[in-house]
């Protein structure tokens, strides 16, 4: 598998030039910073094969859970593979996600709908990654259920997307256009709720982070929501997620998050809420500290596993071609 070193340089760049750019900015100025040059194109080595199993993974139905509210504005919907949420702004929705593909999108559609918000009111869709699981419902949403929808993702996620075939994770409908591409530090206000963007590569190479605030009881608390689960096997993917999962501690510590979120279905514990009874504390907000040891620690725990493994992938040896540079640098 062809690698480029370019990645590990890049992202290096990345993290230590975009920690600065965290002023906010309205969606209108979001999408005119996708005419500002600057943030090129960065073709990064192809992660392996998603290893999950085909019938886990590569086809629908799975079976629904059932649509939930997890805070006075948080909502959640999806299967039991993935899901998105639903965040209500005070001015329209944002979708954090977007299914799997167009079946997916479309049974969520109606499930939001059973929750008694209006579908057409999506004015934002934040793609965590670019996996089909993630990206695979946003052209039937802009088709059939929102067409003014804004669509964002990293710019990195995005012109990968447009260099990889369609094979393993990035089968299903691919989003055809791009509004705004989220950067490291970007700040999104939608109505009364700004959404703090941090990069967070390894699962992906455009994989981003979210931080937000969410209500409950009119009790304001901040949720942190790791963009991308897996750990891949390979050296430079599996030391990038590592360090991106400290680089998002970064950032929810000063954001004071007391809440972990996840974008697949069994990282939240969905039955907690359910059966949470009035008066009783929210189960989802674990605290500051635990945001940290526990939620940000089944993370560690993921790569931790990789890397006790034995089972990784030694560094590439690369040959460069004559004349050349020598590629590893
Ligand atoms: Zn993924």
């Amino acid at each position: 598998m062809k690698k480029t070193y370019c990645l590990f340089l890049s992202l290096l760049i990345m993290l230590a030039v975009c920690i600065s750019s965290a002023a906010a900015q309205s969606m209108t100025e979001a999408a005119a910073a996708l005419k500002t040059p600057g943030a090129a194109a960065m073709f990064v080595n192809l992660p392996d094969p998603d290893p999950l199993p085909p019938t886990l993974f590569g086809t629908l139905p799975y079976p629904s859970i059932a649509p939930i509210k997890l805070f006075d504005n948080v909502y959640f919907v999806g299967t039991t593979a993935v899901g998105v949420f639903i965040i209500d702004t005070g001015d329209g929705l944002v979708m954090l996600d977007s299914g799997i593909n167009d079946d997916d999108a479309a049974n969520m559609t109606k499930e939001i709908k059973k929750l008694g918000l209006n579908p057409s009111k999506i004015k934002l869709i934040l793609i965590s990654h670019e996996h089909f699981d993630h990206y695979g419902g946003v052209q039937y949403l802009k088709k059939n259920v929102c067409p003014n929808v804004k669509v964002a993702m990293s710019l990195i996620g995005w012109n990968f997307l447009q260099t990889v075939p369609l094979e393993a994770g990035y089968i299903n409908p691919r989003p055809q256009k791009l509004d705004i591409y989220l950067t490291d530090g970007m700040k999104i206000k939608v109505g009364k709720t700004t959404f703090q963007i941090v990069a967070t590569p390894g699962h992906s190479a455009g994989c981003v982070s979210f931080i937000f605030p969410v209500t409950d009881g009119g009790k304001t608390h901040m949720a942190g929501v790791m963009g991308g689960t897996g750990v891949w096997s390979t050296q430079q993917e599996t030391r990038l997620y590592k360090a991106s999962v400290e680089y998002f501690k970064a950032f929810t510590a000063a954001a004071k998050c007391d809440v972990g979120l996840g974008v697949h279905s069994l990282e939240s514990d969905f039955t907690a809420v359910r059966v949470r009874k009035p008066g009783e504390p929210h189960p989802l907000v674990i605290g500051t500290a635990k945001f940290d040891t526990l939620y940000l620690q089944k993370y560690r725990d993921l790569y931790q596993y990789v890397l006790d493994s034995g089972k990784m992938q030694p560094y590439p040896v690369v040959v460069a071609p004559p004349g050349s540079s020598p590629a590893r640098q």
